[in-house]
């Protein structure tokens, strides 16, 4: 059975309570904006060398080398798969869609762009009728890893203060839920989009 948005508020909120907020990773990274424990801007550094991202060329990547691994892909089809996250996290939904094929955006062929697209409507109709969320955000960052992968998040429904541009970050700062917790409503989603959209379950 699924958490509901109320099931999640009184969880969190009690954590919250208790041990407060997790500490926030960000501000130690070097693309944090900020100067240190300020909200003034940091200077426009000097243009660098492009950083090579993971997995370029497919070479030691990740997500290739674990794309027949049950504990971290919950949905696949010929050509596209779902992947679970790495990380604990907070929210009730958290996935990756990626190509089966080693590649970038620019890099998918007609067929996986096309599939691509109708997955993407269907995670969100399966998993908004299976979770108690409003819709999903879809983000696309990958420049840590070349293999592409679209982050989808949602938050539950009611939660105001989480939308838009700040999800991602509240993630990181609430109470991580159980990872078998958030991986049984991943499975129950792929259930439903299975019947949706085909593809197959591990
Ligand atoms: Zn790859």
């Amino acid at each position: 059975m699924t958490e509901s948005a109320a099931d999640w508020h009184a969880r969190v909120h009690a954590r919250l309570a208790s041990d407060g907020p997790r500490e926030a990773p960000w501000t130690s990274w070097p693309t944090w904006p900020f100067e240190e424990d300020t909200l003034t801007p940091r200077p426009l550094e000097p243009l660098g060398d492009e950083q090579p991202r993971r997995g370029a060329g497919g070479i030691d990547c990740e997500q290739c080398s674990r794309s027949d691994d049950p504990s971290y892909i919950f949905w696949r089809d010929d050509l596209m798969m779902l992947g679970a996250p790495f990380e604990p996290t907070s929210l009730p939904f958290v996935a990756f869609p990626m190509p089966r094929r080693h590649g970038d955006l620019s890099d998918l062929t007609p067929d996986e762009a096309a599939r691509m697209g109708q997955l993407t409507v269907a995670v969100e109709r399966a998993a908004c009728e299976v979770l108690d969320i409003p819709r999903l955000q879809v983000f696309r960052w990958g420049d840590g890893t070349e293999h592409l992968h679209w982050w989808l998040m949602a938050r539950p429904t009611g939660t105001n203060q989480l939308r838009g541009t700040f999800l991602p970050l509240w993630d990181d700062l609430l109470p991580m839920r159980e990872q078998s917790a958030l991986r049984a409503d991943l499975d129950a989603v792929a259930v439903r989009l299975v019947d949706l959209a085909g593809g197959e379950t591990p």
